[in-house]
């Protein structure tokens, strides 16, 4: 196969930052332009995550051709629904994260405070490159928003003392930033993304800012994160989100695949209270389409596969004692069984478990 042939993954991102500084926001903002834009029949929802495909993003970033090229070779952007560093904290895999990527969400007007410090550290410790998302700029005083422009639009039709007001604030970051180790700058003004961390000013609110924020993510990843994003054929690697009981299907889990491909013929190995779980997939679930909404009394409709990156929920018997935060492997035969038991009893024993089986502590 050669180079240009490497078929890639959709990246997985996570929303990290301050409360209040408008996480949800900017994630709803994201997941709405999303279900607006796609072409008829893409699919945008997933089980705790959503998709953006790769389409949308084209279409979204289009008036900035010659500014970030748009040129997709990965399918979209999986964005992980619940911002946070607590969610952040289970999507452990071995030597790191699941994340491909995080935005940092920063209120502009309040510049970091003790949870965005938190989450730098956290990104830093597993290795996660990340964008800062400046966000609230309608806020500056003398704003005048135009819905969903583009930054480097929108900011050229502002008047010179709310440009230097958003440069003052910018700055303000980078001088943070700086204290904590990194080289930041405005994105329009670095040079080498892979020493300088892109501060991307946007709104939540009014979407400017928004083409540029999903541009970047979009470029920076299939161009830096290559090897990482192959997409492999081979069995599933997976993290367990959420364990629920769902009316009509029993125990659940909620998982978010980061490799391989899930088969419905597939035998599972996860992590439970009492130990090691080994179970057969009964169902791939993945959120109905709204028009058969009144056929599936559960609201889900059955794949038979899957490839990464994915959020699916699965049900399968002796889901009980599962486990939110375990890894989860396809083994469908000894060896790999085998395998799979060792590394989790492995990650069993490093992490403390809450005796709610809601998560890890
Ligand atoms: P989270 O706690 O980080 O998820 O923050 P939220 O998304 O809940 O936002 C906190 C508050 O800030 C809410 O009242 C939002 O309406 C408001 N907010 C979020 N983003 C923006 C923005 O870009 N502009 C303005 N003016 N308000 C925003």
């Amino acid at each position: 196969m050669s180079k240009t042939e490497v078929r890639l993954r959709q990246p997985i991102v996570v929303v990290l930052g301050h409360v209040d500084h408008g996480k949800t926001t900017l994630l709803d903002k994201i997941r709405g332009t999303a279900v607006v834009k796609k072409e008829p029949g893409e699919m945008t929802q997933e089980v705790g995550a959503s998709f953006v495909p790769s389409s949308v993003i084209e279409k979204v970033a289009q008036p900035l051709k010659g500014i970030i090229p748009v040129k997709l070779e990965i399918p979209g952007l999986l964005f992980i629904d619940t911002p946070g560093h607590e969610l952040f904290s289970n999507l452990r895999r071995r030597g790191g994260s699941v994340a491909d990527i995080a935005i940092l969400v920063v209120d502009i007007t309040e510049g970091f405070q003790k949870q965005t410090i938190e989450s730098i550290e956290i990104l830093k410790d597993k290795k996660v490159p990340f964008l800062v998302a400046a966000n609230k700029i309608d806020r500056i005083p003398g704003w005048r928003p135009i819905e969903n422009e583009t930054f480097t639009k929108s900011f050229r039709s502002q008047s010179q003392s709310v440009q230097k007001a958003l440069d003052n604030y910018v700055y303000k970051l980078v001088m943070q930033l700086a204290e904590m180790g990194f080289n930041a700058e405005r994105f329009d003004r670095v040079r080498d993304f892979t020493r300088y961390v892109s501060i991307v000013p946007v709104s939540g609110k009014t979407g400017e800012g928004l083409p540029e924020l999903l541009a970047l993510l979009a470029g920076l990843t299939q161009q830096y994160l290559k090897t990482r994003l192959r997409a492999v054929e081979g069995p599933a690697k997976g993290v367990i989100l959420e364990v629920k009981e769902e009316q009509g299907l029993g125990h659940t889990i909620d998982v978010i695949i980061y490799d391989g491909i899930l088969r419905k013929s597939d035998t599972i190995v996860l992590g439970g209270i009492n130990g090691v779980i080994v179970t057969k997939i009964r169902n791939i679930l993945l959120p109905a389409p709204l028009q058969d909404m009144r056929m599936t009394r559960s609201g889900y409709r059955s794949i038979d596969e899957i490839s990464a990156a994915a959020g699916v929920k699965i049900s399968a018997p002796g889901l009980e004692e599962a486990l939110a935060g375990s890894p989860l492997y396809v083994a469908n035969d000894e060896a790999k069984l085998q395998e799979a038991r060792k590394l989790i009893e492995e990650e069993l024993s490093k992490v403390r478990f809450s005796k709610n089986s809601t998560g890890i502590v």
